[in-house]
């Protein structure tokens, strides 16, 4: 059993994280500033004594050392996320996903404890040389496109925590996420396209495709994330590394919409929305993304195994269920 604080626990990843590791027999510290994540998402948790929630900000550098204090790891997911938030509040964005990581990884220099930085496929950018290896070169914009800034703030998270085992010896692991989807996926906060579709799709209105649609994803069942997230965190050989955590199946949104509308069962219509619409002139697209995944196999032994059409039945059922919460999404 370990004591494990998982930052941005109450979020989408973040709490069927928790719900892992809780099943896993360890001690869970939460913190969360519920700016997108949910008490929903861990309230079945509260009343454990191996669980605690604590309500801040890993902004708050005096809160998160005396936490880190306490445990013997970190889960760092806390994060502003999401390209329409991001390119709406770059400023926020970068000051929690830099200043955040800085403070937590401070803070577990002092006691030693291994901090797992979760990042995102984002920091690839642009390029279109798929499948990305972890190694290869990242391709992005100009810094007048708000949307970069994310990627740039997830590269230097894990600089960050390179250099920090680098110079001084703490362990740290970085996990590049693919498009996770299932259950307590939030149409209004991450606002992902699989959350809008799925919304839409239950609410009888047309799919709202941007661009032309061909642009692909690799979209990765939230329960390939978590086991992928928990091997990279117990593993000592990918130490001072950034895995690809993701299913290597290249999707455009064009077929995703379809295959949502099989899995919700509708037959709603598409409406295809200019990026111009959808973001402003200032916006450019991340083409293609789909993760070689040969590194967290041969060093984590992790692959993941859920394709999309079998993830969705799940998450769909969710959404079902949280229909009446949709209606104001
Ligand atoms: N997308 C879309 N319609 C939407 C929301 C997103 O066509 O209502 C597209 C978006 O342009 C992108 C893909 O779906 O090409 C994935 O978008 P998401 O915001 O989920 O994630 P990210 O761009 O970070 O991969």
């Amino acid at each position: 059993m370990q004591r494990l604080l998982v930052t941005g626990g109450a979020g989408f990843i973040g709490s069927h994280l928790v719900d892992a590791l809780v099943d896993a027999g360890h001690e869970i510290i939460v913190l969360d500033d519920l700016s997108v994540g949910k008490r929903h998402n861990f309230a079945h948790h509260l009343g454990n004594a191996r669980f605690q929630f604590v309500e801040g900000s890993v902004l708050d550098a005096r809160l998160v050392g005396e936490l880190i204090a306490q445990v013997d790891a970190i889960y760092h997911l806390a994060a502003v996320v999401g390209v329409k938030y991001i390119v709406d509040n770059p400023v926020r964005g970068m000051r929690v996903n830099i200043r955040g990581t800085e403070n937590v990884l401070e803070a577990a220099q002092r006691t030693g404890a291994k901090v797992l930085v979760a990042s995102s496929s984002e920091v690839y950018g642009k390029s279109t040389q798929v499948p990305f290896r972890e190694e290869d070169n990242a391709l992005l914009g100009a810094t007048s496109v708000p949307r970069w800034s994310y990627a740039l703030s997830k590269m230097l998270d894990e600089h960050l925590a390179f250099a920090y085992t680098r110079q001084t010896g703490l362990p740290t692991v970085a996990v590049r996420y693919f498009n996770a989807y299932g259950p307590r996926l939030d149409p209004k906060g991450y606002g992902s396209v699989i959350a809008r579709f799925m919304t839409q799709a239950l609410c009888g209105q047309p799919l709202s495709v941007y661009g032309d649609g061909l642009q692909t994803r690799s979209f990765t069942c939230v329960e390939d994330t978590v086991r992928g997230t928990i091997a990279a965190m117990m593993s000592d050989r990918g130490v001072g590394q950034a895995f690809n955590i993701g299913y290597p199946m290249e999707v455009t949104i064009v077929a995703l919409a379809d295959l949502v509308r099989d899995a919700v069962g509708t037959g709603v219509d598409v409406t295809y929305i200019p990026y111009e619409r959808a973001f402003g002139t200032d916006f450019e697209e991340a083409r293609r993304r789909c993760p070689d995944v040969s590194r967290a196999r041969a060093l984590l032994g992790f692959e993941a195994s859920v394709s999309l059409s079998d993830g969705l039945p799940a998450t769909v059922q969710w959404f079902k269920e949280h229909r009446d919460e949709l209606n104001s999404a």
